[in-house]
């Protein structure tokens, strides 16, 4: 599946409207009824005339990620959170999803088993996902603390070797993954915050991307 990276389709005008829809949006369920006609909404923009159309669980899978890459990086007084009208999860677990190698968080863990080979299991409530993507995991293997974001004055706290993970957009998906730091040029900061580059390598498949901090969580 890793054939397929690249970077995630959408127009720039979609973003906004699915920004400005989700807000419109924000009191109504995220069923499955929810995320098809918004989707179909974005497929009818013109701006995607003459490309593939979008999947549901495309959107809706992006559109969760997003959501959570923005309230990791989300500051005191962010506006997008406020917007969504949405605290800090307080997740202490993430999940490694086979579906993807992605990491998520863990809202809940549902249930467990041993495997036919003894591993022990448990079933997975991926944070602001619904059941349809609940998920068998091997505990030892796929569960593990949650990865912390860094706040841009402790931005010193990365160093060459690091095990990060590092958020990542595809096509279909976006989500963090498992990287190491290679490199890393220090800036001076500005009224933005952290201006340093990081050169990354992903675990799964040796690309390399430079990156900036906002994108990384260390693990603990
Ligand atoms: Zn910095």
């Amino acid at each position: 599946m890793w054939t397929l990276r690249k970077r995630l389709q959408f127009t720039d005008d979609e973003i906004k409207q699915l920004e400005v829809l989700l807000m419109e949006a924000k009191d109504e369920p995220k069923d499955t009824k929810f995320y098809q006609n918004l989707t179909t909404k974005i497929n009818l923009a013109s701006a995607r005339t003459g490309k593939k159309a979008l999947q549901w669980i495309q959107v809706r899978r992006w559109i969760l990620n997003k959501k959570k890459h923005l309230l990791t990086k989300e500051k005191p007084n962010g506006s997008i959170s406020d917007k969504l009208g949405e605290n800090q999860p307080k997740v202490e677990f993430e999940a490694k999803s086979a579906n993807d190698g992605g990491w998520y968080d863990v809202a809940r863990f549902l249930s467990h088993r041993f495997n036919d080979h003894c591993q022990f299991e448990c079933l997975i409530r991926y944070e602001n996902f619904g059941t349809d993507e609940d998920e068998w995991v091997i505990v030892k293997e796929a569960v593990r603390r949650r990865s912390v974001p860094i706040d841009s004055d402790e931005c010193y706290r990365v160093a060459v070797g690091d095990h990060v993970i590092c958020f990542h957009e595809m096509e279909s998906n976006a989500c963090y993954f498992d990287a190491h730091v290679m490199e890393i040029q220090r800036k001076r900061h500005d009224i933005r915050g952290c201006r340093c580059r990081f050169l990354i390598r992903y675990d799964h498949d040796s690309v390399q991307e430079t990156v900036s901090l906002e994108r990384i969580c260390c693990r603990p």
